[in-house]
């Protein structure tokens, strides 16, 4: 509260585009690489629904939604760093962010999902 951003521009990409929900998750040229790294046929839809549809669909994993929130999260914490760390934005950074988170996730899995998921991550470690 009463924290005055100097800018509403994404610090993500170069297009001075306005920092909104959906430019910065999803049109953004930044996010768009870091869903590539999941995602490989990965292309922006208009709205956060088709999004996380297409994401779904690729996947066809119990735990799609938990994926989607992290690589999501990576990509609000790589913007927040830049902000208020001054550390440029990398998909090397945002990469090591989401790997990193991941293993927590993992190690929380339910045994029942344990294999898929497992399975799942080694394709990223
Ligand atoms: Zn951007």
């Amino acid at each position: 509260k009463n924290f005055h951003l100097q800018s509403h521009t994404c610090v993500l990409c170069s297009q001075q585009q306005l920092e909104t929900r959906n430019h910065i998750f999803f049109h953004c040229q930044f996010a768009r690489m870091c869903w590539g790294y999941i995602c490989l046929m990965f292309k922006s839809q208009n709205s956060v629904h088709d999004n996380i549809m297409v994401i779904k669909q690729e996947h066809k994993l119990p735990f799609h939604m938990g994926i989607t929130m992290l690589v999501s999260w990576s990509i609000w914490k790589t913007r927040n760093d830049c902000i208020f760390n001054g550390i440029t934005p990398s998909i090397y950074g945002c990469k090591r962010i989401f790997k990193d988170e991941l293993n927590l996730v993992f190690h929380r899995a339910k045994r029942k999902d344990y294999n898929g998921f497992k399975a799942w991550i080694d394709k990223f470690r």
